[in-house]
Parts: C-alpha cells; sequence; structure tokens
C-alpha cells in the first residue's frame, strides 16, 4: 500500500490526523526523553511493545513531527531492522527515512486541500507546517531533495 493510501486509511480509521492520537489508540507508547542534541527520536519494538521516543527538549512541531515520522517506521517498516540496516546498508536506511519523513509530512497536511489560488507556502503554513519543510512538499522536491536534507541536516533521528 502506499503512503497517500495508507494515510487516508489511517485518518478514516482514527478519525484524526494527529499522530499522537493515532498512536495512542494503536497501543504505541510515545516516551519523552533526554536523547541528547543530535537526535530526534527512535522507534523501538522490544518485546513486541512498540515505544515512539521523542527527545523531550525538542519544541511542539518538531516532536510532532517526530512523532509522526517513528509512527511511520512502525507502520511501514514494521518488520524492517533499521539499526542492522544502518550498520550494513546506509543506503537503504535513507530510503526508509525518506518515506519516513514523507509519511510524516502527508499525515500531517493530512485531509487539508489548497484553497482555490492558494500558494504552497500559505496552504503549509496553515497547515501549521514550518517553513523549514516546504521544500519537500512537491512531487518534484522527492528522493534527490530528501537525501540532501539528510546530509545537511546536523540533527537526525535514531531511526
Ligand atoms: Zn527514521
Amino acid at each position: 500500500m502506499d503512503e497517500e493510501r495508507l494515510i487516508k486509511k489511517l485518518i478514516r480509521a482514527h478519525g484524526t490526523n494527529d499522530p499522537l492520537r493515532i498512536a495512542q489508540q494503536r497501543n504505541i507508547l510515545v516516551l519523552y526523553e533526554r536523547l541528547g542534541k543530535n537526535i530526534w527520536g527512535y522507534f523501538s519494538n522490544a518485546n513486541r511493545i512498540p515505544i515512539i521516543h521523542i527527545n523531550e527538549n525538542l519544541n511542539r512541531f518538531d516532536r510532532l513531527f517526530t512523532a509522526a515520522h517513528e509512527l511511520g517506521h512502525c507502520l511501514l517498516h514494521s518488520k524492517i531492522n533499521t539499526p542492522f540496516l544502518r550498520k550494513n546498508t546506509l543506503i537503504s536506511v535513507d530510503r526508509i527515512e525518506q518515506e519516513a519523513n514523507r509519511f510524516a509530512l502527508k499525515l500531517l497536511i493530512g485531509t487539508a486541500q489548497p484553497e482555490r489560488g492558494e500558494t504552497a507556502k500559505y496552504f503549509l503554513l496553515r497547515c501549521g507546517i514550518p517553513k523549514w519543510l516546504h521544500s519537500y512538499y512537491t512531487e518534484a522536491a522527492s528522493d534527490s531533495k530528501w537525501s540532501k536534507f539528510w546530509r545537511d541536516e546536523q540533527s537526525f533521528w535514531g531511526c
């Protein structure tokens, strides 16, 4: 199932596009922890208990975006052992990171649609998406830009 369809289904099933409420309804634990300066969050599934770990120092939006990103891993990549991939095939990790980010961005936009004549910038701001994510919105901004984003950013998700 592609991300777009998965997100539509999720929002319909849970009645919200809020990643924290979706996590709660799916019995995914969300913990805020001290993760240092560079890690925004990670997803773990030890003993089959799904947990989203979020850096407690992030601002409100970055927490939400991290929750959506990790929810993406939980739903899209639950069978992939990301720490293993990270060690051995960096390219695969990049791909799943890009997928998780696209998932997060699309989830946070949710069912909102641009108004007639509304620019992408105003539409995204209306959806609460900060400017640093705007260039990743369009279809054209797919893979190459996402990987550039990962190279340029100092902060990152643990997985
Ligand atoms: Zn990730």
